[in-house]
This record gives structure tokens, sequence and C-alpha cells, in this order.
């Protein structure tokens, strides 16, 4: 347990994020991680890096609606403070807390807490002699460090432990994390350290950490961006989420990628619907396609969706025609709708809907669009002529 949230044996994944503010600033470092929690953080770290800081946690700790962990390098005696002032987990670094003596007077500090510890290793700030020995940084050197601190804290009689072998490249890390999984039981927290900012950042991080989570490796995430903890939080949710990881509690937006056939921007339109549902904690899956010919078809999944065609926006729920909007209201009706959806179900919504009249007018509209543009609606087979000609000239 990490305050009230569980980790490991079992529980759903939790995600973490860290506070990039000071920790002494007691106002400002609360603010962010109540923005945290409301993106779908769980865990929040905090650094203990003074004394001013460590006084910090003892005020923010108690006002925080999440669990905080003290993030502690080289300094054990912080590591104590933090206990002090009442946080419900550390992070140690393994590479940077080196003397048996200081790591075992955390631990036995902490197992008489009963409080939780991260053996957190760094690709970055592996112990010096474990590159000598591995000949660089290897998975292998990273698990050993690993291997290296639970020993000590066993010692101890303390088990209380979470691990995790970060590294910013991206096969090193699920190397590593796979070695350790085969290794041991203790739960993970999974992340690519330093990813940098996104979007890059965002796709190493995900690319780790997804493949580890869909071979069943991993406990808890963190995503480390350089960028808004804010957005590390919404990944980490966000990930979860696509995997069925995490229950949804917001809008599930697809869209399709447009093509020659789209009747509108459907760019523009997306993320328009997606800043329109942004706030509005409805747990379905709403798709906006650009043409009503393959739109409802192709979105036939989702709760409900809009095509556009001949300048009006065609509403479908669960692939059925239910409404015709004019083009410029697509954005309100979606609202509308999801509303309705939300509240009363997807059957209520076919069943209050004129199915047959919006069938009919989708028919009619995809009918236009089919013969002004046919099927090619890429004009390809145009280009075809062209360049054949080009090519015999
Ligand atoms: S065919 Fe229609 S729905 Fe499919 S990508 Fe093109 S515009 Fe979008």
């Amino acid at each position: 347990m990490v305050g009230k949230v569980p980790v490991g044996g079992g529980s759903p994944i939790t995600v973490q994020s860290m506070t990039t503010t000071k920790t002494a600033d007691v106002e400002g470092t609360l603010q962010q991680i109540y923005a945290l929690a409301a993106a779908g953080c769980d865990i929040v770290r905090c650094t203990c890096n003074d004394q001013e800081a460590a006084e910090g946690l003892a005020q923010i700790v108690p006002r925080s609606p999440i669990p905080i962990i003290a993030d502690i390098h080289h300094q054990y005696k912080m590591a104590l403070a933090a206990m002090e002032a009442g946080v419900h987990g550390l992070r140690l670094n393994p590479g940077n807390i080196r003397k048996p003596e200081h790591i075992k007077a955390v631990a036995s500090e902490a197992r008489d807490r009963n409080l939780a510890i991260r053996i957190g290793v760094n690709g970055g700030s592996l112990d010096p002699s474990l590159y000598e020995k591995y000949g660089g940084l290897t998975a292998a050197a990273m698990v050993e460090s690993a291997m290296h601190e639970i020993a000590y804290f066993q010692e101890v009689d303390f088990n209380l432990i979470k691990i995790s072998v970060k590294a910013s490249n991206v096969p090193l890390m699920v190397e590593a994390y796979r070695m350790l999984a085969e290794a041991t039981d203790i739960p993970l927290h999974l992340g690519v350290t330093e990813a940098g900012p996104p979007p890059a950042g965002l796709i190493k991080a995900t690319a780790g950490i997804s493949t580890l989570l869909l071979e069943g490796i991993g406990d808890t995430i963190r995503y480390s961006l350089t960028a808004d903890p804010v957005e590390e939080a919404r990944a980490g949710r966000q990930l979860l989420e696509a995997l069925g990881l995490r229950e949804r509690k917001n809008v599930d937006l697809i869209a399709c990628p447009s093509c020659g056939r789209a009747e509108i921007d459907v760019i523009d339109i997306a993320n328009k619907a997606l800043a329109a549902f942004e706030h509005k904690k409805l747990p379905l899956q709403i798709a906006v396609m650009g043409c009503v010919v393959n739109g409802p078809g192709e979105a036939r999944e989702a709760d409900l969706g809009i095509a556009a065609g001949n300048k009006r926006g065609h509403l479908f729920v669960k692939g059925r025609n239910v409404a015709v909007v004019p083009e410029d209201e697509m954005v309100e009706a979606l609202v509308e709708w999801a509303e309705f959806i939300n509240e009363h179900g997807t059957d209520a919504a076919i069943a209050r809907a004129d199915t047959k009249l919006a069938e009919r007018e989708a028919a009619k509209d995809r009918s236009q669009l089919m013969d002004e543009k046919g099927d090619d609606a890429n004009h390809s087979a145009e280009k075809i002529v062209e360049i054949r000609k080009a090519v015999q000239n």
C-alpha cells in the first residue's frame, strides 16, 4: 500500500507523476498535485532534497488528495526527514546512496512505519562498479543493482518494496524489466527515463511501458516527459484506458484520418469535439467521420458518431442513422446526443429517433456523393491516365 493506494498483487495498475515545483513551496506544490490528481494521477512524488523540502512535505502530506512519495538522492538523512514529515512512501536511488548502514537505517525506519520504498535504479546513475563489471550500461547491470539493494533491505527484514529499472533506451529498458520479472515477484514501477518532450517522448514512453504491460509486467507506471507533469498523468491514464486496464471515465474520441472523400475538415471538427467533451466525463466512444459514404459503417461500434455529407451532419448511434443536422451544428449535436446516451443508453437514443427518415436522408446524401465522386474519390484513375500520357510522351 502507498497510503490508501494498493500497488502490486493483482491490484489495478496505477499512474504516478512527479511535481516540478520546489517542495518548500507548499501552496504551489499542492496546486500542482490537485491538477495531477484531476488528470488521473494516483500517486505523486515530490523531491525531498533539503530540510526546507522536508518541512514543506509535513504541510503538503495532510492536504494532498493522493499519496505522496518522497524522492531521495544522495542524502539518506532526507529519507528519515521525509518519513518524519509523514510521507506515504520513499524512492531511493541505489546508484547514489551506497553505504549499507545508511540503506539499512532507512529500511528499518520504513519497516517500523510500514512504509513502502521503491528501489529506483536509473540507467544514467548506475553504481560505477557495476558499469565496470558489465562493461557499460546493460540490463543485467541494472537488475543486479536492484537485487543488491533488496539484499540490504532483507537483512533488516524489510519487504515493502517496489522496483524500477528505467533507462532512456527503450529496448534496454524493456529487456531489464523482463529480466527483473523473471527474477522476482516484487511489484514493478515502469518507466522510460528522460523520455524527453512530446510527441517523441510520449512515443518512447508508450513503446516501453505498453510493451511490458501487454506482457503482464508492471504494477504502476510513470511517463517521464519534459513537459507539464499534468501531461504525464493524462498520458498514463489514457494509456491504461486504451489498453483496457482502467475503466474509462472520459470520452474516447475516434475519428477517421480523412481522405479525398471527406466532406468536412475532419481535423478541425475532431479537435472541436475533443475540446467540447474534455471536461464532460462521459464514458462513451464517439466518432467523427469525414463522409457519410463510409463513416457510419466504419465506426459502427461507436456509441455515437457523426459523418458529413452535402453540408449536413448525419448522426448515428451504434451504426444506425438517427438524425440530420446542419454542418455547423455538428459538434453541438454530438454533445447533446452524448449527454442523452450517457443518461438513457443507446437503445433509448435509437428509440427516440426517426431512424427511417434519418436513414433515407443519409442514403440520399450518400448516393449524391457517390454520383459526384464515384468510387475514386482521390481521382487516382485520372492521375493514372495522366501518368501514362506523361511516360509515353
Ligand atoms: S472514406 Fe470517409 S470516413 Fe473514410 S477516411 Fe475518407 S472521409 Fe473518412
